[in-house]
């Protein structure tokens, strides 16, 4: 994916996507991102998981209980949705992003690979940002970091994280996190962002 004029570099996009293996960090590079470029719009998803502590609802998530979730996919209100670790169903609400690229502000989804390959399929104007571990060790090592998982669950999760570094390949563009603020930036630079609405006027 090219604009024409860079050959190398992908198209800017207003809407970014966000995904990556588990535990590579996308969560903290998005956090970066909205630190610093508040005129960044970035999505807040709806989820059936309860919040962790500190987590506010309607800013980290939606916490939407089943019934709830169940009526946003009847009435079509999600771009895309998941269930993700087996666990619980995730999902990026419709009606703000596109009132948010409507308004002209660049946008950015932070969801898993299964949501990425859905909006995929609707929004293909999106661009498909995969975010790297700088090293498959250095994901193992976040990964099972905390060794409280049993030997089958830690194998599970490798087994399932080479399978997520395999898609890679799907992507427009590819950011290795060696640094969250570094990535963040580079994250950023693939925006097009619209000068004319300043993050007081958001
Ligand atoms: P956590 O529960 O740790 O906040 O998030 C777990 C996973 O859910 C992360 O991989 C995150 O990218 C993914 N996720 C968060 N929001 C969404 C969403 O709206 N849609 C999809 N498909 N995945 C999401």
């Amino acid at each position: 994916m090219t604009d024409g004029t860079s050959p190398d570099l992908p198209a800017r996009s207003r809407l970014v996507v966000l995904a990556g293996p588990t535990a590579v960090g996308k969560g903290t590079v998005a956090a970066a991102v909205r630190a610093s470029h508040p005129e960044v719009w970035i999505s807040v998803s709806a989820t059936t998981r309860p919040p962790r502590p500190g987590e506010i609802d309607g800013v980290h998530y939606r916490f939407v209980p089943d019934e709830e979730f169940d009526r946003m996919i009847a009435d079509d209100d999600l771009l895309e949705w998941a269930v993700v670790h087996k666990a619980a169903r995730y999902g990026t609400p419709r009606g703000p992003v596109m009132e948010a690229l409507a308004a002209g502000r660049p946008a950015m989804l932070e969801i898993d690979l299964q949501g990425a390959r859905q909006v995929r399929e609707t929004m293909p104007q999106a661009l498909f940002v995969f975010l790297k571990p700088p090293s498959w060790e250095e994901l193992v090592r976040r990964l099972i970091g905390r060794g409280t998982e049993s030997e089958e669950e830690r194998a599970r999760r490798l087994a399932t994280a080479r399978e997520e570094m395999a898609a890679e390949k799907e992507f427009d563009v590819t950011i290795v996190n060696h640094e969250v603020h570094d990535a963040a930036e580079q994250l950023v630079g693939l925006m097009v962002l619209d000068h004319e609405h300043p993050p007081n006027n958001l």
